[in-house]
């Protein structure tokens, strides 16, 4: 088995990635993508226990993000290079 520890690994595996304002009564996804967080990131960051620095809330301002991985069907994820 192997373990999917990285912004690259989730791609290899279509996975998805979305980042949430972690503020709960705002909570809402931010504009960050898996395609701008590997561009801003690299494929090798972690996303365990991962803070992105720089990303802000533009509705609350808010500093702090929820991630959450999700599987997507077969095809919907980013393509492989
Ligand atoms: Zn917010």
């Amino acid at each position: 088995m192997t373990a999917i520890r990285t912004l690259g690994d989730l791609r290899d595996h279509d996975m998805s990635i979305s980042f949430y304002c972690a503020d709960p009564k705002c909570a809402r996804l931010l504009g960050l993508t898996m395609e701008l967080a590997i561009e801003l990131f690299g494929a090798d960051q972690r996303y365990v226990g991962w803070q992105p620095q720089g990303i802000k809330c533009s509705e609350c301002g808010c500093r702090h993000t929820t991630i959450v991985i999700q599987a997507v069907p077969f095809g919907y994820g980013m393509p492989r290079r």
